[in-house]
């Protein structure tokens, strides 16, 4: 917490350019040559396994941004071809927080399990053509066969099967007449293939399980690099963006393409995002929901765009932090400092000032009138004169911050103690007369003087304070509950952990429950986000609040208290 004044919250204005990406170069150049015909279609193609992530977010303004910006689409397509995991949850989620973010598809909805029967048609063609045969090998003996990065792969026994038999084969998977795993499709492609996904890779498996779009219709479902390609050629996708892991891909991603003589979209990759503190895989975070380390998929805790839009953060701010964040094609890891930064510019500008004790310590003026009621005019925003001003009820009896009085303050602690005057926010100078304690020495209350001549905050004659603290009125004050979150995870990398679950930060919430705010937050909607005043910006939870007795979440400090923990503590006071 600031040592004195109200803390100005004006970051340096860091100037904002688009970054130039190579991927703009690709559609630029492909634009210039007329490639596909001056058309720009992109897709994001989400797995309705889970909830979206920050890294989604990544690849969301990627895509839509890159379409908007030539004048193309982008489509949103759920990539449901693994039925075991997917849900309807997961695919209403994904749309939901997709437009949150400011994001349209407009009547671009697809599905990969609509186009089912296309694909098994393009299998079909691949059979008659003698590039895909059905093996019959265990999952074990193809994977053993399969080779390593040294030594070449061993060709199926099956490998040599008619396309008369395959036919037969394939349709019998179709139907149901084998087991899981008794056999699969497989590209016919080059077991000694240097790229190991070329080794013949499956094309489809059997799954005996309901699909939650065609239910029971097939028990044969496509893998991922059979489906994707087909679906972005199916759609007419011209730039394929995906991540890195993906590189090796590219080749079959082509292959099956031109094997079918598809129209062929170009696959670009680029870096994910990683971000420290925090985990970006589905599976760890599916994890931290089903073992109940969370509340949920929202819980503000979370990466996830559900859990950050729950904890207050703005859509803008998630946007300028992609944009922010740019695009390559090396892995690195992201600050999570540089997140919040871009959530305080967004709040510095649009967030509402009030003011909230969140450790309360009662304070009585001696000398001003029992059942006075003064009204004070606060400003909503020192950003923003538009967002006008407001009046705040103050009278004898207030609460200020526990941290902010001091019995035996050391020489830098500028705040309140025993015979020192400070500014209380938008009131009066007051100073500190005595202190009542408990018979185990405990700090009950204060008491205080203040002068009449300083109603506004400064004193005629000029003298000077120097502290300005924050307060809020006892008769007038709303009960409320804090939730200050820290970061979710006590290392930075805790993907790289053997077990992430144990690097989890036991402190990585604090809920505070006698906190004291002022009564402009009675009517305040869950959702609303606003600054405390020197304590950082705060969102009324959309979960737990309730009328009368609201929830705050806190969404981030004022300041960087990352850096200032790497400073080793060097402003604290
Ligand atoms: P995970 O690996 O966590 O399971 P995923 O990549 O399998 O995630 P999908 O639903 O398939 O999840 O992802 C949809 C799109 O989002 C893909 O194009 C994927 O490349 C992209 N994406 C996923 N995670 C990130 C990330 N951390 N950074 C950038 N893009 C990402
Ligand atoms: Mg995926």
């Amino acid at each position: 917490m600031a040592d004195s004044d109200i803390p100005d919250n004006s970051m340096e204005a860091k100037e904002r350019t688009v970054p130039p990406n190579f991927i703009r170069h690709v559609i630029e150049e492909d634009l210039r040559t007329g490639k596909y015909d001056g058309r720009v279609v992109t897709r994001f193609p989400p797995e309705p396994n889970g909830y979206l992530h920050i890294g989604h977010a990544k690849s969301i303004c990627l895509n839509f941004g890159l379409a908007g910006e030539y004048g193309g689409t982008c489509h949103l397509r759920f990539d449901d071809t693994n039925p075991g995991k997917e849900n309807i949850e997961f695919v209403n989620a994904i749309q939901a927080d997709l437009r949150w973010l400011g994001f349209d598809w407009d009547r671009h909805l697809y599905f990969t399990s609509d186009y089912f029967d296309r694909l098994f048609d393009y299998a079909i063609a691949l059979i008659k053509m003698g590039k895909a045969y059905v093996d019959s090998q265990s999952p074990d003996e193809i994977r053993q066969n399969r080779g390593t990065l040294k030594e070449p792969g061993t060709d199926s026994p099956y490998r040599n099967r008619t396309a008369a038999e395959n036919l037969d084969l394939f349709e019998k998977m179709k139907t149901g007449d084998f087991g899981e795993g008794a056999c699969v499709l497989r590209a016919k492609i080059d077991m000694a293939a240097p790229n190991i996904v070329m080794r013949d890779p499956a094309l489809y498996r059997i799954r005996k399980q309901p699909h939650h779009r065609t239910e029971g219709l097939w028990c044969i479902y496509p893998m991922y690099d059979f489906a994707h390609c087909l679906s972005d050629s199916i759609e007419g996708i011209t730039h394929s963006i995906c991540t890195l892991e993906f590189e090796n891909n590219r080749e079959l991603y082509d292959w099956i393409l031109d094997a079918l003589n598809a129209y062929h979209p170009q696959q670009i990759e680029f870096a994910r995002l990683n971000l420290n503190y925090t985990v970006l895989s589905k599976r760890k975070l599916i994890t931290l929901v089903a073992k109940n380390h969370v509340s949920g998929w929202d819980d503000p805790r979370m990466p996830t765009i559900s859990g950050l839009r729950r904890r207050g953060c703005p859509p803008e701010a998630i946007r300028n932090f992609c944009e922010r964040i740019g695009v390559a094609r090396r892995d690195s890891t992201v600050d999570f400092a540089l997140l919040e930064y871009c959530i305080r510019e967004e709040l510095n500008k649009k967030a509402h000032r009030v003011m909230a004790v969140l450790n309360p310590l009662r304070v009585v003026i001696e000398n001003y009138p029992e059942d006075q009621t003064e009204t004070l005019s606060a400003v909503n925003n020192p950003e923003d004169a538009g967002m006008g001003t407001r009046e705040i009820p103050f009278s004898k009896v207030f609460y200020i911050e526990r941290e902010d009085f001091m019995e035996d303050p050391p020489k830098k602690f500028y705040r309140l103690a025993p015979g020192r005057e400070v500014r209380l926010r938008y009131a009066y100078l007051v100073t500190c007369t005595d202190v009542i304690k408990d018979g185990n020495g405990n700090i009950l209350e204060l008491r205080c003087t203040y002068d009449p001549a300083t109603r506004g905050g400064d004193a005629p004659d000029g003298r000077k304070v120097k502290s300005t603290l924050h307060w809020v009125s006892a008769r007038h004050a709303i009960d409320a509950e804090v939730r200050l979150y820290d970061a979710l995870f006590s290392v930075e990398n805790p993907g790289a952990e053997e077990d992430f679950e144990s690097v989890l930060n036991p402190k990585s919430v604090e809920v505070l429950t006698r906190c004291k705010v002022e009564p402009f937050l009675k009517t305040a909607a869950p959702g609303f986000r606003c600054q405390f005043e020197r304590l950082g910006y705060f969102c009324v939870d959309t979960r737990d609040s309730s009328p009368g007795k609201p929830v705050f979440n806190r969404i981030v400090t004022l300041r960087d208290t990352w850096s200032k923990i790497q400073k080793k503590g060097k402003n604290d006071s």
